[in-house]
């Protein structure tokens, strides 16, 4: 596993933990990364998705490096979520 995996890693796992839980979001929009529904108050692009962890960034397609998630792809950020959820890692 790489180091920017491994941050990802525990990005995910605060995620699972509660970390970024949003108050009183203004609007909604659906998680570029796993599709969940996530409030935001003023600009959805920075974001970070209350179920997955995957700050909203700028990319436009599902194989794009994301610089504001380790350079990971949210194909790749996907696996290691789904990774982590079962436990195997
Ligand atoms: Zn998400």
């Amino acid at each position: 596993m790489t180091l920017d995996e491994k941050i990802a890693v525990s990005t995910i796992k605060n995620a699972i933990r509660g970390q970024f839980t949003s108050s009183r979001p203004h609007a909604t929009k659906k998680c570029q990364c796993c599709g969940t529904e996530i409030g935001f108050r003023d600009h959805f692009i920075g974001s970070i998705c209350w179920k997955c962890g995957w700050e909203q960034d700028l990319i436009e397609s599902d194989s794009e490096k994301s610089s504001m998630n380790y350079n990971l792809t949210p194909v790749e950020y996907r696996k290691l979520y789904n990774e982590v959820v079962n436990g195997e890692i």
